[in-house]
């Protein structure tokens, strides 16, 4: 049995008989025993309980009870998300130990619909991070070349796909944490449009842009679990209604007639010759399927950066106070510490990166710095705002290479935070003006390394971006995954 295929093919195989829930949900908790020493995509495997859950639902099925739409297909979870039952680490030491008493809404929501949730996958610690090395449990590894980076910070969410540990993962996109696993490890993912999915349950970075998103093989699986995630939360105020939008429904609809504006200052410098070349042969099929393409020029893209890493470490600084280790923390006796050295003890336990952001975000927000950088980084924030409010009177998405580089090596620039923040460049505009955007797996470079292609849509228009990204996909061949 091949477990590479995608959730539709799953759902038709279960329906069909062919398959049991059993059969595969063991088979993909085999390919986990294989592959996860190389990779490290999973914080924690919950075996025992998917087993359970699988024999259940195939007895529903047995007896003709009603089933949730996805069948026991196996999914996992990004560790920032809470899950009743599985602890939520954040792969931090200061949530080793930590087990939500609730599901987050996009989690129950999945659960109703009978998908079964084999794990929670790795992640940079509290999500800041563009490799996923910055995790207190280890770094995971691009199953493309276990020697290189898998991007992040949903680091784990994209391996596992990728690598079959599992068919579909959450991840959580705040500055592009969805897009770039999934553009260095070859397989799918969205970041929503802010608002269109809940964020109760996610673990708070920078609350004013994150979303979560889905991360799959296929743009197809992504449309399915829009389906079941998008829309209204009673939880989460920032919600809307997602009416009655059928995301799967039509996803051949194509791209003929579209407008499409290739992002000018996302190509340029720094940009990998392999990275453009892709780039642009992605436009030229689009052309060919009937797309009309147009430059287009954003000039607040070259400030989005620096705009970028002082709103979100300013949220960050605020989010992060709640670790003291009296609310939230780990095993560490109280007993001969004087109140501040103990709350300062404990937090040194926070990794390197996380810390830095801290007291960026600190020094951003305090008096006399405020106006000259959180104030400012907000007036670039508006300024994107309404450059992509014009932007997309003339054309209806928006196409960019995913990240600039292709996948580096593991260590390459562990050191050197201020590249690393530079590789955000394509990937935080969507985040700081809160549209949609996708990255689709379009080529693998001479040295066998995935190149993703991203497309925007203007707020809202996930739907349209869906056929953008369908037919995009149906123009590549891409070999499997080689390990
Ligand atoms: N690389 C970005 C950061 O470190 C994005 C992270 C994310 O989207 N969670 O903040």
């Amino acid at each position: 049995m091949d477990i590479g295929i995608s959730a539709t093919e799953y759902l038709s195989l279960v329906r069909n008989g062919e398959i049991s829930v059993e059969e595969f949900i063991a088979k993909t908790l085999d390919r986990i025993h294989v592959v996860e020493d190389k990779v490290h995509a999973y914080i924690t495997v919950d075996e025992q309980n998917a087993l359970n859950k699988a024999r259940s639902i195939d007895k529903k099925i047995k007896a003709k009870e009603r089933v949730g739409l996805f069948l026991g297909m196996p999914i996992s979870i990004k560790d920032n998300i809470c899950t009743s039952g599985i602890r939520t680490t954040c792969a931090s030491k200061m949530l080793e130990n930590f087990v939500a008493p609730y599901d987050a809404t996009v989690v129950s929501r999945l659960k109703h619909e009978d998908v079964i949730v084999l794990g929670k996958v790795n992640l940079d610690e509290f999500a800041m991070g563009s490799t996923t090395e910055f995790s207190y449990f280890g770094p995971s590894r691009n199953p493309w070349n276990v020697e290189y980076v898998p991007g992040g910070s949903s680091g784990g969410s994209g391996v596992s796909v990728s690598a079959l540990e599992c068919m579909i993962s959450l991840g959580s996109d705040t500055g592009g944490s969805v897009r770039s696993p999934a553009s260095f490890c070859s397989v799918v993912g969205l970041k929503p449009t802010y608002g269109l999915v809940s964020r109760y349950g996610l673990v708070s970075y920078a609350n004013s842009i994150e979303q979560i998103g889905p991360i799959a093989r296929k743009v197809e699986d992504i449309a399915l679990v829009m389906n079941v995630i998008a829309g209204h939360d009673s939880h989460d105020d920032t919600t809307v209604e997602k009416g009655n939008v059928d995301y799967v429904k039509d996803l051949d609809a194509g791209v003929k007639g579209k407008k499409i504006g290739l992002v000018q200052q996302m190509m340029e410098d720094g940009v990998d010759k392999e990275v453009s070349t892709a780039t642009n042969n992605a436009i030229s099929k689009l052309q060919d399927l009937g797309a009309e393409c147009i430059p287009i020029s954003l000039d607040s893209v070259e400030h989005s950066v620096a705009a970028y890493y002082t709103i979100a470490s300013a949220e960050a600084s605020s989010n992060l106070a709640r670790y003291d280790n009296l609310r939230y923390g780990f095993d560490l006796g109280t007993e001969g510490y004087e109140f501040k050295a103990y709350v300062s003890k404990v937090r040194s336990s926070f990794g390197h990166e996380v810390t830095r952001r801290m007291l960026l975000g600190a020094f951003v927000l305090s008096a006399g710095y405020y106006g000259k950088y959180y104030l400012k980084a907000q007036k670039v924030r508006a300024m994107m705002k309404s450059q992509i409010d014009e932007t997309f009177k003339k054309v209806d998405f928006l196409v960019a290479p995913t990240m600039p580089i292709l996948p580096f090596k593991i260590g390459e620039k562990i050191d050197d935070p201020l590249t690393l923040y530079q590789l955000d460049i394509n990937t935080i505009m969507a985040n700081l003006t809160g549209i949609p955007a996708i990255s689709v797996p379009f080529s693998i470079s001479s040295f066998g390394l995935p190149i993703g292609i991203q497309i925007f849509a203007n707020s809202f228009q996930e739907k349209s971006l869906l056929h953008a990204a369908y037919a995009l996909q149906q123009t590549t061949h891409l070999p499997e995954v080689p390990l």
